[in-house]
């Protein structure tokens, strides 16, 4: 996101998204963002990041070994329970791995004048958004999440086929999954024409 920290200390609620493909460096953007306003905003930051990721560990890492420190949390009620409410802003690391409960919880914070910056992928490896669970009859997805959000910037990676702009995620094996934690090799940053989805071997 164009960082603005007069937007992140101003008194309304915000909705951040930063998206875009893998490798297309959004935890880069969300660490920087989360430094920029802990260290020269002076604001009161707290971090959480998606269990289910154990590639890097603790704390929220980008792929060059960028770090920042996060609560390990499984689901938004895991959030919820570790919520420090004397932070000011909430970053929320692999959004696409949360829950239903996801969007009503950053609206709900959002009407405290509270700002959280979340990143993830908005389409999986299919180009499709992922199904983070029920509300009722309703099916949220991420799309949902980058319904509400009030300033969005889609992140761009290299393709590695062609070095063009890639706004894609390739899967390079086959599963029926659409959840499949993985990085460099499993998956690639691809442009529309070099994008593809894994046959059945
Ligand atoms: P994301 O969180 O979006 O997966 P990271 O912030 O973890 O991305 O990592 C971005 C870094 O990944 C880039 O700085 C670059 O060094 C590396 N990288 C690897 N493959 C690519 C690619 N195809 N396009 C752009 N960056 C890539």
């Amino acid at each position: 996101m164009t960082l603005d920290l007069r937007l992140l200390r101003s008194k309304e609620g915000l909705v951040f998204l930063i998206h875009g493909p893998m490798f297309s460096g959004k935890s880069e953007e969300l660490i920087h963002t989360l430094n920029m306003a802990q260290g020269y905003g002076g604001l009161k930051v707290q971090a959480f990041k998606q269990a289910i990721d154990q590639r890097y560990g603790n704390g929220i890492r980008s792929h060059k070994g960028l770090f920042f420190p996060a609560s390990d949390a499984n689901n938004t009620n895991e959030i919820k329970s570790m919520l420090d409410p004397d932070a000011q802003v909430y970053g929320i690391s692999e959004m696409e791995f949360f829950d239903q409960d996801l969007r009503q919880f950053c609206l709900d914070l959002r009407k405290q004048g509270k700002k959280i910056i979340l990143e993830g992928l908005v389409l999986d490896y299919r180009i499709k958004p992922f199904i983070m669970g029920q509300m009722g009859e309703e099916t949220i997805t991420t799309l949902d999440i980058y319904a509400i959000s009030d300033y969005d910037i889609r992140l761009t990676a290299a393709c590695v086929d062609c070095n063009g702009p890639a706004h894609f995620t390739r899967r390079n094996f086959y599963s029926e999954k659409q959840v499949e934690v993985g990085g460099a090799g499993l998956y690639s940053a691809t442009c529309i024409d070099h994008h593809s989805i894994p046959r059945k071997p």
